[in-house]
């Protein structure tokens, strides 16, 4: 297999809080390779967000990389100055964020926020990058592109709004596009429409995605390699057949269970969603032993004194959990622990 685009190694990050450092990601590895999809999902809190702000050193003042490696194209990340590696984002990956009026600036047009997009990594003379971005804007799919560029963000609905931050992402041609919930803020039939541009424009130009989200339909629909977060750890990573034919985690199968279906009602008629009982544990008070445990139907003793490790089943399927676990190799790591 070549070289991964985007490979992470055993990275943990941390923010300093009043009641000291916490760490919201913890021994995270993770690749993408070239013309890959990979999804990373997980409710919120469980460190998803902040690995791929962690990419591009976008944590603010607060956060820490308390170790670890983040390597684009073999190049550190990590070891990156703040001038070079403003000059990577946009070039070499690109963001689109959740709420696209975040990433859209409400005073200035989108025309001009698109030029600005284009200018910034390319030469290209104020005529041709203007029709760059008219043809930017139809190939995400927006009518009458050549009046949109005199509009402001506000004049536009949210589904045309997240179609200006593809285009300003995709402006320079990244090889890694980092997505982190790019539909939650949207109805169901533009979330269809926003996910089938991500992958024509993946499609017709080969780009790396790393996508966050909590929605294990937006996986199925868009991922080769799934990646799944609890409480700032991986507990399953897995390609997607594999991971929806067989999950091993209990916590990735109460997710699946959580999924609604046209089967999820009841003998009324009324619809019957499942959930995981309880909630993701608090940084600051992470449970002893496997941090899934008191969320989880099948905890024996051991699950709550130590930790299961991150180990390898069939077919590179990663999994977190002591039942996946021969017992021999139990009975070793649990010394005295009743297991
Ligand atoms: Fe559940 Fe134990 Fe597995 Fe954790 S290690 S997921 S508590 S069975």
């Amino acid at each position: 297999m070549t070289e991964p685009l985007l490979k992470i190694e055993r990275l943990s990050v941390g923010f300093r809080t009043d009641g000291g450092e916490l760490k919201a990601v913890d021994d995270l590895s993770l690749t993408v390779y070239e013309g890959e999809t990979v999804c990373i999902v997980g409710e919120s809190g469980s460190g998803k967000s902040v690995t791929s702000q962690s990419i591009l050193k976008l944590l603010g003042r607060n956060g820490i990389i308390q170790q670890g490696e983040i390597r684009y194209k073999g190049h550190n990340l990590l070891g990156t100055s703040e001038q070079e590696l403003r000059r990577m984002r946009g070039k070499d990956i690109s963001m689109i964020a959740q709420e696209p009026m975040t990433a859209l600036n409400p005073v200035f047009t989108i025309g001009n926020q698109l030029l600005e997009a284009i200018k910034l990594h390319s030469k290209r003379r104020r005529r041709e990058a203007r029709e760059y971005a008219v043809e930017l804007l139809r190939r995400v799919g927006i009518p009458r592109p050549e009046s949109i560029m005199n509009d402001y963000p506000h004049a536009l609905s949210g589904g045309m709004r997240q179609r200006v931050v593809i285009a300003m992402a995709i402006a320079s041609k990244p090889p890694l596009l980092i997505a982190d919930e790019p539909t939650t803020a949207l109805d169901v039939t533009v979330q269809a429409q926003i996910l089938q541009l991500l992958k024509k424009l993946q499609k017709d130009s080969g780009t790396s995605i790393l996508l966050i989200t909590h929605d294990l339909g937006v996986v199925a629909e868009m991922a080769d390699r799934v990646v799944v977060m609890y409480a700032g750890q991986i507990v399953e990573q897995a390609d997607v057949d594999a991971l929806f034919n067989r999950p091993l985690h209990p916590y990735t199968q109460g997710l699946m269970k959580a999924m609604p279906t046209i089967h999820t009602q009841t003998d009324e008629g009324e619809d019957r969603l499942i959930s995981i009982p309880g909630n993701v544990p608090m940084l600051n008070h992470l449970p002893q032993g496997c941090r899934f445990h008191p969320r989880c139907p099948y905890s024996q003793p051991i699950c709550r004194q130590a930790e299961p490790p991150l180990a390898a089943g069939n077919d590179k399927h990663l999994v977190r959990c002591w039942l996946t676990i021969p017992t021999e190799t139990i009975q070793q790591a649990a010394g005295g622990i009743a297991i």
